[in-house]
């Protein structure tokens, strides 16, 4: 056999104003942002819980949402949930940070680390209260296109393959693969050797008990241990693209086995995986070629279409603002992305790609969409003071202020000036 041809058809199972591919931080916000916002809304989620990397990924920490000097930058949906995370869960937000904004001058910043599945839990009865719907363990495959507009989407699930109609999409798949396979320019990613879960073994449970602070029963088991940066990824392990199965199954098992050869020096008895990451802890596979791509260079710029200021999370000062352009492109109408699917180059994408960064662009691509069928226009075309003063609203931080801006405005990440690291993910 060397082809065969697949014919099936599908009748539309029901019409939604915005459908969310992907139940990640991003698509959380968005789904949630769009139902408050009164558009009839379905969130889809492959897997079987919502938060994505920030849950399923075992990433839970909120990296820095301040300036690195004692002013918040990041609000709204994401200031929201990181007080959530700490009700139920474990909580390390600063001393200084408890209250709110530190009233004195302060170089600790904003971070919350937090329980992945209590906070997956937590984001549950967000989306139930904001009466947006949702399917677990149920796949957006391919969307319907019309030329450049997209009019549904198939889904792959228990019930079988499914259609659902939508007015409005938003790519929230964390590797823009919904659009990808609608044709939809996107640009390919590289990964470094980075994969993690959680041990438990005596000497951890001890201290635990000794201490009385649960997250001390867990330490991390590495696979490949390689940081953002790429710093000391080996030779002979490849970059993954992380866009083909095979790549994806190179990655999982080739760390596995390292897993497997640190644990094999240990006694049985003594440690227990207690959990693995749910899904490839990829930072980036692809993402949208949107109408703009964010740069470190973008530092300190403000933008007219901006939907957010956000802040460096590795380094203090560094400022930046989200153009609109980066979710969407004027081509394609009725599709936009948010969280790791927007655009940017280099270590300006990783800005963009983080927690806090992703919740505020699912809740600015919410808007945005609802607004263009309000208005009944492109996404790209939207009215955006209208726009920027809904956000507003919601609490998130448009233009940073410029008292905020230090004299010296070089910008050094990781050691390297601007030209050195634009034109790569680091
Ligand atoms: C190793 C590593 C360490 C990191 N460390 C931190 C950190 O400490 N702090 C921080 O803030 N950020 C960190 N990040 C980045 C951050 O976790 C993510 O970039 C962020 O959570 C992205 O959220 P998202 O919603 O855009 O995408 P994702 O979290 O990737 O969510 C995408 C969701 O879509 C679902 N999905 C995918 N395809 C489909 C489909 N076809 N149909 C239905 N559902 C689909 C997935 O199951 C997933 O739930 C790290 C990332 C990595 C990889």
């Amino acid at each position: 056999m060397d082809t065969i041809t697949l014919t099936k058809k599908l009748t539309v199972k029901k019409e939604y104003d915005i459908i969310v591919c992907g139940g990640g931080v991003a698509g959380v916000a968005a789904a949630v942002t769009a139902a408050n916002a009164g558009c009839s809304v379905l969130l889809l989620e492959k897997s079987n819980i919502v938060g994505g990397l920030a849950t399923l990924g075992l990433v839970n920490l909120f990296v820095p949402m301040c300036n690195g000097r004692g002013k918040q930058i990041i609000f709204g949906l994401c200031e929201k949930w990181a007080r959530m995370s700490a009700k139920h869960g474990f909580s390390t937000i600063p001393e200084e940070w408890r209250e709110g904004e530190p009233k004195a001058y302060t170089e600790k910043r904003y971070t919350q680390r937090f329980s992945p599945y209590i906070f997956a839990f937590q984001l549950n009865e967000e989306i139930k209260a904001s009466g947006a719907d949702i399917l677990l363990d149920c796949m957006a495959c391919d969307p319907v296109m019309e030329g450049n507009l997209c009019r549904g989407v198939v889904t792959e699930s228990k019930s079988g393959t499914e259609l659902y109609g939508c007015k409005m999409l938003i790519d929230t798949t964390g590797d823009c693969d919904v659009l990808r396979r609608g044709g939809i320019p996107t640009v390919a990613g590289k990964n470094f050797y980075t994969y993690y879960g959680r041990l438990v073994t005596l000497e951890s449970c001890r201290a635990a008990i000794e201490s009385g602070d649960i997250r001390k029963a867990f330490v991390s088991v590495k696979g490949g241990g390689i940081n953002l940066f790429g710093d000391n990824q080996p030779e002979d392990v490849p970059q993954w693209s992380g866009l083909t199965a095979e790549e994806v199954t190179d990655y999982l098992l080739r760390n596995q086995q390292v897993m497997l050869e640190g644990l094999k020096t240990s006694a049985p008895f003594s440690r227990e995986i207690a959990t693995l990451p749910l899904m490839p802890q990829f930072r980036t596979t692809a993402h949208i070629r949107g109408d703009y791509s964010l740069k470190v260079s973008d530092a300190y710029r403000h933008f007219e279409d901006s939907i957010c200021a956000i802040n460096d999370f590795e380094h203090r000062d560094h400022l930046f603002e989200v153009p609109l352009r980066t979710l969407c492109r004027r081509d394609y109408p009725n599709v936009l992305v948010a969280g790791r699917s927007a655009d940017g180059t280099g270590y300006g994408w990783d800005l963009l790609r983080v927690i806090p960064p992703a919740i505020l662009t699912g809740q600015a691509a919410a808007h945005a969409a609802c607004m263009a069928l309000r208005q009944r226009t492109a996404v790209a075309n939207v009215d955006i003071k209208k726009l920027q003063t809904v956000l507003e609203n919601d609490n998130i931080m448009i233009h940073f202020p410029d008292a905020y801006m230090p004299e010296d405005r070089t910008v050094v990440i990781h050691g390297k000036n601007t030209a050195e690291i634009e034109g790569g993910h680091m």
